[in-house]
């Protein structure tokens, strides 16, 4: 077992630092609000102060964090980051959704200082990160990501080593882009069936019985007709996703599908929904 310090208690990080914990493995913990820090004391943890206190000692630095800035603040801060604790034997992991253009320049700061980075944003949302059921992206040279590997096992359940830094971003994005556009294309269907005085469920039961309908189509249309926004994975993340996405494509104009199921998350965000789970896209359409 090692020492593995993680660093950020969010939604996601907070679960899979306490599978680690469940795992056997020694884990420190750290969060920019306290408040978070209590619950994985309480189930073992120990509490850093800072991500550089965290980093000081640990074998593996895993991070869960909300996007870029938060990324290169936590392992890069001169007087607090995790780098500046961390051995040059230690694996830094980086499992924050971010752009493949901060991963290779994380990696670049990181090898300048002797230490590996492996990338592994996860797929998944909340139930699967408390089932350690994330299928993970991973994205880094061959020996850090057998190296990496057996920690990862603690969190999820399938794990696919992409390519080199970056690999791992580019297929994350990809696959929450498709999953977006999954959720604004069925929130607008939904506006349009109640628009034509359909009952909802029955015209989209009989299209679920086709070779278009997917498991997320199901799951996404199913909490919008429930009502059910509960956040698992809310508007705000997906959003910032949805921007990245169009970054790494280089305009919008290059990608214009995406870019307008980016407007209708962000106008949701506007509309006060940025906190709630990403299907409460479906109140701009009913
Ligand atoms: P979250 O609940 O909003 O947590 C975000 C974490 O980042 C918190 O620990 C927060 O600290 C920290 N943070 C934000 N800005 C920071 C900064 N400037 N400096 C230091 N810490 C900062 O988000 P989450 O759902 O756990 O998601 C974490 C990452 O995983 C994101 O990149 C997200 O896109 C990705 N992801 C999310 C899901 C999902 O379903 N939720 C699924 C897959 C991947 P505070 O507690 O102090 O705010």
């Amino acid at each position: 077992m090692a020492n593995v310090s993680v660093l950020g208690l969010g939604a996601m990080g907070s679960r899979m630092a306490a599978n680690l914990i469940k795992a056997g493995h020694q884990v420190t913990v750290w969060n920019r609000s306290p408040q978070a820090v209590a619950a994985l004391v309480g189930a073992g943890a120990k509490a850093a102060q800072t991500p550089r206190e965290a980093a000081a000692g640990a074998d593996f630095v895993v991070a869960m964090l909300r996007d870029n800035e938060a990324s290169r603040q936590v392992w890069l801060d001169a007087e607090t980051g995790a780098l500046e604790g961390m051995s040059a034997k230690a694996v830094a992991i980086e499992s924050s959704t971010l752009t493949a253009e901060w991963i290779r320049d994380l990696g670049v700061q990181m090898s300048g200082r002797g230490v590996s980075l492996l990338e592994a944003p996860v797929v998944g949302s909340t139930p699967q990160a408390e089932a350690a059921q994330l299928i993970y992206f991973a994205g880094g040279d061959a020996v850090t990501f057998a190296r990496t590997e057996p920690v990862l096992k603690a969190m999820g359940s399938a794990i696919t080593h992409v390519g080199p830094l970056g690999y791992g971003a580019l297929a994350k994005l990809s696959t929450n882009t498709l999953l977006g556009i999954h959720v604004t294309a069925i929130a607008e269907l939904i506006g349009m069936l109640k628009h034509a005085n359909a009952d909802v469920a029955r015209v989209l039961e009989a299209v679920g019985t086709t070779p278009v309908w997917s498991a997320v189509a199901a799951r996404v249309s199913a909490s919008m007709l429930a009502g059910n926004f509960a956040p698992q994975f809310p508007v705000e993340l997906i959003e910032k996703d949805f921007g990245y996405t169009l970054q790494t494509a280089g305009s919008d104009s290059s990608a214009p599908t995406i870019a307008a199921s980016r407007n209708v998350f962000r106008n949701a965000v506007e509309k006060g929904l940025g906190k709630d789970n990403m299907t409460a896209v479906v109140k701009l359409f009913t």
